[in-house]
């Protein structure tokens, strides 16, 4: 079965090459580049106009030769030539050879190399005319140590450790050690997390092999199956090694289990092959999977289960001090002038990930060359830090000085109620940098395992949950959406509290279970209740909210000058630790001027 489509792939792609080398013949007197190529070079600034007729490009670099290219759709990918400044000239497209593709657009739905094309419309790697596209990439040798991913020293221990597993398998394995076997890295994209798997297998000097997970899904039913097959069975034959899985939710979302309608077939097969593939290797070869995605959350709990990723690494945007050891680590790489303060530099970009702070240094180098100098000035970053910030609104908004003071606030508020109420869990760190939706965060760690929870506790996490609303009506005196998670999440504890928990007094001690969501089990049993009772329940988990709002309210209004500490810290740090914390409550407590060089020192090199 996947022997005939894998023939039948490799059939339409030499067909789609035959197509793409008839529209390239037309006027190739230019060198002819692929259509990723030509991404990758206008994202590295190396092409300086275009002339684009239909599909067809023609232009010429900065250097000044010239070359030509085919776009499949010219209209996605102008935003990427105006962010690099690429000067386009067209004309009306005149040869039929559009009309020709567009006639031939059923016949790639048919075959279903639609697929293809709507990845070739991505920026794919492939292209038209890759008619022996590998099956997955090909080894390669890493050089990068752990030294060029700059402020990774949280997740370091446990990636030293699958190091050695990999360099001495047979001490791990004699002494009855656990040799892990996946490792999922989870953090925003551009963190590093692709880095961080070649600097394992560069540390280890084991070779690499790497896929991306959406690479499997855009194929046809029953290729992505053997292609893990085809990669584990290449991996095997190397061991030890690392094979590295990029995007693996694209592959491992949660399984639909009866779903009927095929879309998802292709995907599940995949994920299927792996996961046999994982649960099927001895301990004496070690094959280490490390797989990256942003979207921990809907990942197959299938693939975290022990004997498979059940090494979570998380890996965050970076705070101030990250941001400076990784422009300490691109701006290796190029000429800075004298004076220039890279911490100054890392201050004014909250939010940058990896990726964009090596662009950033990218950028302003290329401006530096462009104004003829001989050394990167601080200029020359403003320069470089405006067009990157202005390219990326929307998905990397510039926190507005406003907005953070707000947001300083709320999570200080959080914070404190939490710091200060007892029975709560320690705040490990507190911070303002813009993460996914959420504008800031405030993370508090247990102290150890807890099985069981005490009404005390519940409640003051409702308090703490809380305590972020108020703290912004306190200063503020007005209320934002920032707070609608907490608000939920509040209400939901309240709810569980009264219906299941029976720890309410009105109430009693009766589950009235609400509708069954995810974390309640199957096993929930639903005590039936009459309209009556549904409004003394409603009632209840109102007072127990209420009391809470009021109880925090007044927490709060009494330390307010804790807040405009814990919040000027903030501002000042973007993140603050659990230890920091205890440095601006001292401080508040024997009111005396939080020491700049308290918080200064601390964070910075
Ligand atoms: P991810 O896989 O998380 O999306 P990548 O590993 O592909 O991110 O990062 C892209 C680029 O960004 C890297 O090649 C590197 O230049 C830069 N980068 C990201 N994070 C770091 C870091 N922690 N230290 C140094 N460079 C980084
Ligand atoms: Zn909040």
């Amino acid at each position: 079965m996947s022997q005939i489509q894998i023939g039948l792939l490799v059939l339409l792609l030499t067909f789609l090459g035959v197509v793409g080398y008839n529209v390239y013949l037309h006027e190739s007197t230019t060198s002819e580049i692929s259509y990723t190529t030509f991404v990758e070079l206008v994202e590295k600034g190396t092409i300086n106009k275009i002339h684009l007729k239909g599909g067809q490009v023609k232009g010429s670099y900065h250097a000044g030769s010239e070359f030509s290219s085919f776009i499949p759709d010219v209209a996605a990918l102008l935003p990427v030539l105006k962010k690099y400044s690429v000067e386009i000239t067209a004309e009306k497209d005149s040869a039929n050879m559009t009309g020709f593709l567009n006639s031939m657009v059923p016949v790639f739905l048919i075959l279903g190399g639609y697929m293809i094309f709507s990845r070739m419309q991505k920026g794919g790697k492939s292209g038209f005319g890759n008619t022996k596209k590998n099956i997955f990439n090909p080894r390669t040798d890493s050089n990068l140590r752990f030294n060029d991913v700059a402020g990774i020293s949280e997740a370091r221990t446990e990636l030293v450790e699958i190091v050695d597993s990999l360099k001495n398998p047979d001490k791990f394995s004699t002494l009855g050690g656990y040799i892990p076997k996946g490792v999922l890295l989870q953090g925003p994209p551009g963190t590093g997390k692709t880095l961080l798997a070649k600097a394992i297998a560069g540390e280890a000097s084991v070779p690499f092999y790497s896929i991306g997970g959406s690479d499997f899904v855009e194929m046809f039913v029953g290729v992505g199956a053997s292609r893990v097959r085809d990669l584990f069975t290449e991996a095997k034959k190397n061991a030890p090694c690392i094979i590295f899985i990029d995007e693996i939710d694209a592959i491992g979302g949660k399984r639909s289990g009866g779903n009927a309608s095929g879309s998802n077939d292709e995907r599940e097969q995949t994920l299927n092959a792996l996961l046999v593939e994982m649960d099927g290797f001895d301990s004496d070869q070690t094959v280490i999977i490390i797989a990256a995605t942003n979207r921990p959350d809907i990942l197959d709990p299938a693939l975290l289960r022990p004997g498979r990723f059940d090494r979570q690494v998380t890996i965050t945007l970076p705070d101030v001090k990250g941001r400076h050891k990784i422009l300490e680590v691109h701006a290796k790489k190029i000429i800075l002038a004298n004076g220039i303060n890279l911490s100054d530099i890392a201050r004014s970009i909250p939010g940058f990930s990896g990726a964009e702070i090596a662009n950033l240094v990218n950028e302003a180098a290329l401006m530096a060359a462009r104004h003829n100098k001989s050394a990167v000035e601080i200029s020359d970053f403003e320069e470089a830090k405006d067009k990157i910030s202005l390219g990326l609104e929307r998905k990397n908004a510039v926190i507005n000085e406003k907005d953070r003071r707000v947001t300083a606030y709320h999570e200080a508020g959080h914070a404190i109620t939490a710091k200060l109420l007892p029975e709560t869990d320690p705040v490990h760190k507190i911070s303002i940098i813009p993460r996914g939706q959420a504008l800031g965060l405030t993370q508090q760690l247990p102290l150890d395992d807890k099985y069981t929870y005490s009404r005390e506790y519940l409640i003051n996490r409702i308090k703490i949950l809380m305590g972020g609303r108020i703290a912004e009506e306190i200063i503020f005196d007005h209320q934002t959406t920032g707070a609608s998670n907490d608000i939920v999440v509040a209400t939901e504890i309240a709810t569980r509290l009264v219906c299941e928990f029976g720890m309410s007094s009105t109430i009693g001690p009766i589950a009235y279970m609400q509708e069954q969501s995810g974390f309640l089990g199957g096993n929930s049993v639903m005590k039936p209740y009459s309209e009556k009772t549904a409004e003394r329940i409603d009632n209840e988990i109102k007072s127990i909210v209420d009391q809470c709002y009021f109880e925090t309210k007044e927490l709060l209004t009494s330390n307010n000058k804790f807040l405009h500490k814990l919040a000027e810290a903030l501002l000042v740090n973007e993140t603050v630790d659990g230890e920091e914390m205890d440095i601006v409550y001292q401080c508040y407590v024997n009111e005396v001027k939080i020491e700049k060089k308290l918080l200064n020192t601390a964070r910075r090199i």
